[in-house]
């Protein structure tokens, strides 16, 4: 059966880094028989540039209908003085809301020979592979009432931290699931202990979970989980929380990784449809210059491929390949430390190791 993917290049590095990940998906497409169709459109600033605006209705027509979207990376300072609602970010920040893709994937991975690029101690983190789920489109980012007053001649603002049932089912199972086609274990994060909105939170996972027998649950409070991640980042295998803890605690644990170039992410609907990018911007200051480390595209595809295609032979070809390149001492220069077995490449040579990997996988 034919699958439809579009890609969306992007702004800035974004086209160097998708030109590489394409090809390494034109490979695997060939190797695994798994008839993928891709669809190009531009995205961002580069649909600015030629429609005036970020996101036209054609592209946007396009993304509804496809199984996935592999998108590069979009913005630049040419497009701070356009007008606010035309910005590169407002285009996804549209077409996230139009797929509504609430459940956002961030993983945080490190390959052993990296693990000198982190923070912490090697020990702590080589090998490290964890996945964070975060609730992408409630909780109080969204949550009303919101606002300021003055009261009693004081000025005073609020938000409010708000879930129904519904909303937690349904990042829980897409937790259940993710956990499924991993190692079975998720850690579901709150704080139960003061809030009222995670007591319902830990109660509805708990339902969910009677649907999930095959997976080992867990809850922490949302500071013991920031704790245990800097404590000891290789306990956890998936975490689900909700937007605002998530939004912490995933960037807290992408910096264990110290290696920004390296990291995929991906948001999904309740179908599992998603939106696979790199973590990364379009990275300005070295476009054009053909040394952006293509390697987050490339696990981004492969994050794709596993999570929205169910093709997991084919992702973990990709990722056996990137491991192999990574072992054998290939280095683009931001994930390269001066030792005297690395070979420092560019974008372009970087595919060509991965794609070279492949074929001896
Ligand atoms: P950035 O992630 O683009 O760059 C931060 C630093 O990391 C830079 O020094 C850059 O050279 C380096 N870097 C990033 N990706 C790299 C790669 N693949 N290989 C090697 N080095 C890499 O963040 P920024 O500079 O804060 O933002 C630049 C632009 O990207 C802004 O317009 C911002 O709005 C946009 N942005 C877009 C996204 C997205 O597309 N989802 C995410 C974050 C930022």
């Amino acid at each position: 059966m034919t699958k439809k993917i579009v890609v969306l290049p992007g702004d800035g590095i974004g086209p160097e880094i998708m030109n590489e990940a394409s090809r390494v998906l034109d490979v695997v497409n060939q190797s695994h028989k798994l008839g993928i169709e891709v669809d190009t459109h531009a995205f961002g600033g580069a649909s600015y540039d030629i429609d005036g605006k970020p996101l036209t209705e054609t592209a946007l027509a396009a993304c509804r209908e496809a199984d996935a979207i592999l998108m590069g990376s979009i913005g630049g300072p040419q497009y701070d003085t356009a007008p606010r609602e035309l910005r590169p970010e407002r285009g996804l920040l549209r077409l996230r809301s139009e797929l509504d893709l609430f459940s956002n994937l961030r993983p945080a991975m490190l390959f052993p020979e990296l693990a000198s690029a982190s923070s912490l101690k090697s020990e702590l983190v080589a090998g490290l592979d964890l996945m964070i789920l975060r609730e992408l489109t409630g909780g109080i980012y969204f949550g009303q009432p919101r606002g300021e007053e003055t009261v009693d001649g004081k000025r005073m603002s609020f938000n409010t931290m708000v879930y129904n049932e519904d909303e937690i089912e349904r990042i829980a199972r897409s937790g259940f699931e993710i956990a499924r086609s991993r190692n079975k274990r998720l850690c579901s994060v709150d704080k139960a202990n003061v809030l009222e909105v995670s007591e319902l939170w830990r109660a509805v996972v708990i339902e969910v979970s009677k649907d999930y027998p095959d997976i080992e649950l867990s809850h922490m409070y949302v500071d013991n989980a920031a704790m245990q991640l800097v404590r000891e980042p290789k306990q956890f295998d998936v975490i689900v929380t909700s937007n605002l803890f998530g939004d912490i605690l995933s960037d807290a644990a992408a910096m264990l990784t110290g290696s920004i170039g390296m990291l995929p992410s991906a948001s999904l609907d309740k179908n599992g449809k998603g939106l696979y990018e790199p973590v990364h911007g379009s990275a300005p200051d070295i476009a054009g210059q053909g040394v952006a480390n293509p390697l987050a595209t490339i696990l981004s595809l492969s994050m794709m491929l596993r999570y929205t295609l169910k093709e997991a032979a084919a992702a973990d070809a990709i990722d056996k390949a990137v491991s192999a390149v990574i072992s054998g001492g290939t280095r683009c220069r931001d994930i390269a430390s001066g030792q005297a077995n690395e070979t420092v490449v560019g974008t372009v040579e970087m595919g060509d190791a991965v794609i070279a990997a492949l074929g001896n996988a």
